[in-house]
């Protein structure tokens, strides 16, 4: 029996602010974006569990942010 196991993902989640954040690299204000990116361990392309989870919270622009903890996320 062969078993094909790999890495899958990212997959995300994403939470939009309701507020306007000023981007100090693009110089522009926007509605920053939160995300849940899972990478997860693969059994025959099928996520199997979790391996990895960031949180970032950057602007939608220039992708110009930085990483987040998870009650930072859950906050909004
Ligand atoms: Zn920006």
């Amino acid at each position: 029996m062969i078993f094909i196991v790999g890495v899958g993902g990212p997959r995300s989640e994403q939470k939009r602010d309701n507020f306007k954040t000023f981007c100090p690299h693009c110089r522009n204000e926007d509605y920053w974006i939160r995300e849940k990116q899972l990478q997860n361990l693969t059994l025959f392309f099928l996520p199997v569990f979790p391996i990895k989870t960031d949180y970032v919270y950057y602007c939608p622009i220039c992708h110009y942010g930085n990483k987040i903890s998870k009650e930072d996320f859950e906050r909004f």
